[in-house]
């Protein structure tokens, strides 16, 4: 019987793998800054691009390429191009498709490095920034102009877990031709695969779920094999490249991605569900609950809601710092996306360099604690946060 497409969990384990002559199992890792070729002849045809091969791992290398094209294959994109980091992702695309004079439309509630990114460098280019609320249609409808060349979002979003419309951005977009980015960093394409929806390109820090134990630093763009060819044309003049080792380790880290997102997700909607339930916990913002304002529209594009969770406590920044402070297991720290649970603050951390109007805006307010579920047992989190909410004095006044 002819083989079917195969489905996520296998393309994550086999997709891309070229087994050299000594048939090696794993995936090998070349690590080799250049190649040699076969005579003069075949030289000048690689550098001429007439003969397809391995020339200099600035923009050619077979570890490299094998992460490129399973996680291209994850996501239903025809090409992908990895990237030495996640800013290094959204750098070379809107460096490659971007020019002075050009738009971006952007949600406001993006990772705070990427508006930084576009605020204060691309803008010295000459290439402006809107910023709008990613769940509020009118507002990106309202903020397009004829030189819009880019939508940019993330959904759910870090740390509110608010949730935009993908196919009615996608159709705004398509109708303005602009193109619709989605940083897919949150979901995975285990939980969301954005192109089914519309969107044009996927920017993903490798650094968080894709890896999964917090050992390495990448990222990719992913897209159309036009779109796809300017941003690797990029990456070689430009030079910010995944290096051989990193791919390797995620390579590793896509083996077990299904898995680890269906654990993440599990972990997390036990441990939203049962903060609901706390008596000194406030308010909880995970889109898995049905409390959340954008749950039905999380069911619909998602097949698992992650694992990123967002609570209040009364008792103000006093109140969210003690909580911190008394948790043994989780790790404090602002990272996320790995096997370990972290919990930070993120009013006076991640989302510290925004002003106090735009960190309400955004709904960080002091009291918020977030917490990146990781793999130990729900219940041991359970305990920990116990512990650490017990210490608070008095019930909150909700
Ligand atoms: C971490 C992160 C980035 C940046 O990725 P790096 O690998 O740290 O450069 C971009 N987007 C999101 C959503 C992130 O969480």
């Amino acid at each position: 019987m002819a083989t079917s497409q195969p489905r996520i969990a296998t393309v994550a384990v086999r997709t891309g793998q070229q087994r050299t002559a000594e048939g090696e199992h794993n995936d090998p890792i070349f690590l080799t800054s250049s190649y040699v070729f076969t005579d003069a002849a075949q030289a000048a045809a690689r550098f001429a691009g007439e003969d397809i091969g391995n020339v200099y791992s600035r923009y050619t290398n077979p570890t490299v390429r094998t992460f490129e094209e399973r996680l291209a294959a994850m996501e239903g994109a025809q090409e992908g191009v990895a990237t030495a980091s996640g800013m290094a992702a959204v750098m070379s695309l809107c460096l490659a498709l971007l020019k002075t004079g050009d738009h971006i439309i952007c949600a406001r509630n993006v990772f705070g490095t990427t508006v930084i990114l576009m605020q204060k460098y691309l803008s010295r280019l000459g290439i402006e920034v809107s910023f709008v609320h990613s769940t509020d249609i009118d507002q990106w409808r309202n903020a397009l102009r004829p030189q819009t060349r880019l939508l940019f979002l993330e959904t759910p979003s870090n740390p509110m877990n608010d949730i935009a419309d993908l196919s009615l951005l996608a159709q705004l977009a398509h109708d303005h031709r602009a193109l619709l980015v989605v940083d897919n960093c949150f979901c995975t394409p285990v939980l969301q695969r954005p192109l089914d929806f519309g969107a044009d390109l996927i920017v993903h820090s490798a650094t968080k779920y894709l890896d999964g134990q917090g050992r390495c630093v990448g990222g990719a763009v992913l897209g159309n094999p036009e779109l796809m060819a300017e941003v690797r044309a990029f990456l070689r003049t430009a030079g910010p490249t995944m290096s051989a080792f990193n791919a390797w380790i995620f390579l590793h880290g896509l083996e077990t991605l299904s898995l680890r997102m269906r654990q993440h997700s599990d972990n997390a909607l036990r441990l939203a569900e049962w903060l609901v339930a706390h008596d000194k916990v406030q308010q909880v913002w995970y889109a898995g609950l049905e409390s959340h304002a954008n749950h039905h529209l999380a069911l619909r594009q998602q097949s698992g809601f992650g694992a990123v969770i967002a609570f209040t406590v009364a008792g103000g920044r006093t109140a969210a710092w003690q909580v911190i402070d008394r948790v043994q297991i989780m790790s404090l720290t602002a990272n996320l996306g790995d096997a370990k649970t972290t919990i930070i603050h993120p009013a006076t951390t991640t989302h510290g360099r925004l002003t106090p109007e735009e960190r309400q805006a955004s709904g960080v307010s002091d009291n918020l604690i977030r917490i990146a579920v990781g793999l130990e047992d729900c219940a041991d989190l359970q305990d920990d946060l116990q512990q650490a909410l017990a210490s608070l004095t008095g019930n909150n006044n909700r």
